[in-house]
């Protein structure tokens, strides 16, 4: 994960001795590339924006100088305290999980500061009351999902006046999941001077748009290349009516620690534990219909091993660090190419190996060229010993499939390409 231009070491980014010590006890032995690139700028009061692969080690990346400017710099809260609900860092993240998962990750950095920094996580899903006493007298750094932390500052309950760095998380994906007019009110209410640290893994318009907004002459930093990946991507052509047979021969013989299954439904993912269940395996599911504290519960579990296969809908995509995840499965193709990136980027962190495997019918096979093609890969199609596609019956699907007949006198050329190797052949191919 590094390159001629990454420092060997987290001292050699002029980082203090309670970050150190505590980047040994976690056995950081080297900053990752982006780490190597944002922590001097932070240091330097830079602006930034930032692209990089899922996994990379973005959440140290801005969390380590944040909380070394705060504790060098700035008048913490707990020397300080104000009776105006201020706050200093704020970091604004898409979803609940991830809130909780940064926080941790925050205070996690920050044990060597004996309690100084005090780090809060806001997020919709469970009651304001508690939230509102914890942010009392006011927050060094605190991390929030858009929603609930309008909802606190309309009750008073936090002020954005002295904030002084603020992080946009996954910035696409906020938008995307249409948190656009919380984040306008919210980036309103924030003060015109501060340091801004934008991350996101695309950048479509409205990115773009926040970015002109807020950013102030920014460090670029683009480090989401193929070669850093470190997850093994494979398809698998099955019959249609067979993927959950596939699936349960799978984890039944490769017995993997974990597998993390997406589908693209919350009712999918209950009736794919059934189906499952008859087969011997039990699984939990992880979607946006359940309850706040579920979803808190079966992800630790999940986390921890006590859970060994989760299925999940894409809120489980993003961000999400699974410690050594060994498995990603596609059972239902994601419907946005760049949501696939995101879901296989949950195995494969910090430079580990990962796998993720895609099971395609005959009804994905277009879809999963679309994906191929956005993301700029090209997967061998494989089978799965015992569960071979059956050839001629998917031969007639893909012909009843195809969207119209073909004018007349293209037939022959089209016949003549497939024989040649054309794109149904890739189906076909048993390696
Ligand atoms: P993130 O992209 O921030 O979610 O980080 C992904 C994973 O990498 C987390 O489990 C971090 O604890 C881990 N990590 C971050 N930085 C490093 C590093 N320099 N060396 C080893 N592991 C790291």
């Amino acid at each position: 994960m590094t390159n001629a231009t990454t420092p060997n070491s987290f001292a050699d980014l002029a980082l203090i001795k309670p970050l150190l010590a505590r980047l040994e006890e976690l056995e950081y032995q080297q900053p990752t590339p982006i780490q190597a690139q944002i922590i001097p700028s932070v240091l330097a009061g830079r602006d930034v924006i930032a692209g990089a692969n899922t996994g990379s080690g973005k959440t140290a990346a801005f969390a380590l100088p944040m909380l070394q400017e705060l504790f060098t710099k700035h008048n913490l809260v707990k020397s300080s305290p104000s009776k105006g609900n201020y706050v200093s860092g704020l970091i604004l993240v898409p979803t609940r999980e991830l809130a909780k998962q940064v926080a941790d990750n925050v205070k996690s950095y920050a044990v060597h500061f004996n309690g100084e920094i005090k780090t809060v996580a806001v997020f919709g899903g469970v009651s304001t009351n508690a939230q509102m006493q914890t942010l009392r007298g006011g927050t060094d750094i605190l991390v929030a999902t858009p929603g609930r932390l309008l909802d606190l500052i309309s009750s008073n309950a936090i002020k954005l006046d002295r904030v002084k760095t603020l992080v946009l998380d996954e910035a696409d994906r906020m938008l995307s999941l249409g948190f656009t007019e919380e984040l306008s009110g919210l980036l309103a209410k924030l003060p015109k001077q501060k340091q801004t640290l934008l991350f996101s893994a695309t950048f479509p318009e409205q990115v773009q748009a926040l970015t002109q907004e807020l950013l102030n002459d920014p460090v670029e930093v683009q480090l989401q290349s193929d070669d850093e990946s470190t997850v093994v991507q494979r398809v698998f052509n099955v019959n249609k009516g067979e993927k959950t047979a596939v699936l349960a021969h799978l984890i039944k013989k490769h017995q993997w620690r974990q597998a993390l299954v997406f589908v693209n439904a919350k009712n999918s993912c209950e009736h794919l534990a059934d189906k499952l269940y008859k087969r011997g395996i039990e699984a939990d599911v992880f979607h946006g219909d359940k309850g706040q504290g579920y979803r808190t519960r079966i992800l630790d579990a999940f986390k921890s091993g006590e859970i060994e296969v989760l299925i999940a809908t894409d809120i489980a995509a993003r961000g999400l660090d699974i410690e050594k995840l060994p498995v990603v499965i596609n059972f239902d193709l994601p419907r946005s190419p760049s949501d696939y990136m995101h879901r296989i980027g949950r195995s494969g962190r910090a430079g580990e190996v990962g796998l993720a495997l895609s099971l395609i019918d005959y009804e994905d096979l277009h879809h999963f060229k679309v994906i191929e093609k956005k993301n700029k890969i090209r997967l061998e199609r494989e089978q799965v010993a015992g569960f071979e596609v059956d050839e001629t019956v998917t031969q007639e699907m893909i012909e009843a499939n195809k969207p119209k007949a073909a004018p007349a006198g293209t037939g022959k050329k089209k016949r003549k390409k497939k024989a040649q190797g054309g794109s149904d052949d890739i189906w076909l191919r048993n390696s």
